[in-house]
């Protein structure tokens, strides 16, 4: 009997051995931490992670390091959240082009490595994916993520032959519904799949498709909520956007573009709670930026995502003359102008707001975009602060997701960005990326 009690206590023993062993722990210590809850920033903070998660955070005078930590000094520099964009699309486009033949594991992982190494840990794919995403985020959430976390809107909706169907290589990707039984039966698919968000595209494309019919998208929003899942919109009008927000439409996908937001849509958005859950500016600089030779193609933050042949082809005359024949293009900068100004207002308003780029779609960047709208809410009128927290937690909470993402506290996921310079003193300073982590992985 006692030599089974002791042969149990030396297994037990062994066993303990063995599990601290494997618990993977690593110290990141000496830098100024911004964590993304409003907190003024902490200087000589460090942060102790374990199997991916935050398990102590504060003074590095108090901190005590585990045995057998992996210890990575961080003197002078800035560890702010990983960045959560609510706005992006993933797997179909290669180069410039956009083909739903494109949608491949290895190229949905390569973009999402590409977004990764941009800081940017969380990307809302939205509403232009197929089947083979659930998976992969399958995978993700059965473990701890390397790459990029993804959240999906599976499908989106649209009207029949509506936007974006005839965007090349979009026809076929989205749901284009008809009527209310259509709606129905693709919300209960989309419930089946646990999709994190439903979208809908609200938009005639100036004028050149048909509009998804008002009852069919209240057949949407109530159905999705039926199913306790958000509902966010494509939209560019302002009478669209507050419509769809009185039929309780939980977020704008877009800024207003057409004309500046009113205090109808503003008090409709308060009331009801929705928000402007991706402002998308960066989408708007994309319409005419490349129609000539624009600084960033010489800046090595973004040459060093994109292939010498994307930059000889963004570079080539016949693409510039194309984009710039559009009858539309002259409009373009305007429509950037009223997305800013009407940011500001609803942000002035306290309509809450959250982070999304738009980018993924041909000549929208992934992670290059992300900097830019940044940069692009900051020139609106926002304070560096306010941009850094829309990005990290105001975008968790838009997701429902705060439990686990959005700031740098105990018990959540150790996604975060080290940086050289402080992002507070100039939003520009979150493109001196050093390392990223997400759920504690340093990512290459
Ligand atoms: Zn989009």
């Amino acid at each position: 009997m006692a030599l089974q009690k002791r042969l149990f206590f030396h297994t037990l023993a062994a066993w303990f051995a063995a599990a601290s062993l494997s618990a993977e722990t690593k110290v990141l210590r000496g830098f100024t931490l911004i964590d993304g809850t409003g907190k003024p920033p902490l200087a000589g903070a460090a942060l102790v992670i374990a199997d991916g998660r935050i398990r102590w955070v504060g003074a590095e005078s108090q901190l005590k390091v585990p045995a057998g930590a992996e210890v990575i000094e961080l003197r002078g520099k800035f560890v702010m959240p990983g960045i959560i964009n609510l706005h992006g699309h993933l797997g179909n486009t290669v180069g410039l082009a956009q083909d739903p033949k494109n949608f491949t594991r290895a190229n949905v992982e390569r973009q999402l490595r590409t977004y990764a190494s941009y800081g940017v840990t969380s990307v809302v794919s939205l509403g232009t994916d197929q089947d083979l995403i659930y998976q992969i985020r399958a995978e993700q959430r059965a473990g701890r993520p390397a790459l990029t976390r993804i959240f999906t809107a599976g499908r989106g909706f649209t009207n029949r032959n509506g936007y974006p169907t005839s965007v090349p290589g979009m026809k076929g990707v989205p749901y284009e519904v008809g009527s209310v039984a259509e709606v129905e039966k693709a919300i209960a698919e989309l419930a089946d799949r646990k999709v994190d968000v439903i979208k809908i595209w609200m938009d005639d494309h100036l004028g050149r498709e048909p509009k998804i019919p008002m009852e069919l998208c209240r057949a949407i929003i109530e159905n999705a909520h039926k199913h306790r899942i958000k509902v966010a919109a494509h939209i560019f009008y302002l009478e669209d956007a507050r419509r769809l927000v009185e039929m309780g439409l939980d977020g704008l996908a877009h800024s207003v573009r057409d004309q500046p937001v009113d205090a109808a849509l503003i008090s409709a958005m308060k009331q009801r709670g929705a928000w402007l859950a991706a402002p998308t500016l960066a989408r708007e600089l994309s319409t005419f930026i490349y129609a000539d030779e624009h600084p960033s193609l010489r800046d090595p933050f973004f040459t060093r995502s994109v292939s010498e042949d994307v930059l000889r082809e963004l570079r080539s005359p016949e693409r510039r003359k194309r984009i710039a024949s559009d009858p539309d293009f002259p409009k373009y900068p305007g429509f950037l102008k009223q997305a800013q100004d009407n940011l500001k207002r609803l942000a002035d308003a306290g309509v809450r707001f959250g982070f999304g780029s738009d980018s993924g779609p041909p000549a929208r960047f992934q992670g290059y975009f992300e900097h830019v709208e940044m940069e692009l809410m900051a020139e609106a009128g926002l304070k560096s602060a306010d941009v850094l927290r829309a990005a990290t937690a105001y975008a968790a909470e838009f997701l429902g997701v705060s439990r686990d993402l959005g700031t740098l506290e105990v018990g959540k996921w150790a996604d975060l960005i080290v940086l050289s310079r402080n992002p507070l003193d100039d939003i520009r300073n979150t493109r001196t990326i050093e390392m990223v982590f997400i759920a504690g992985h340093r990512v290459h």
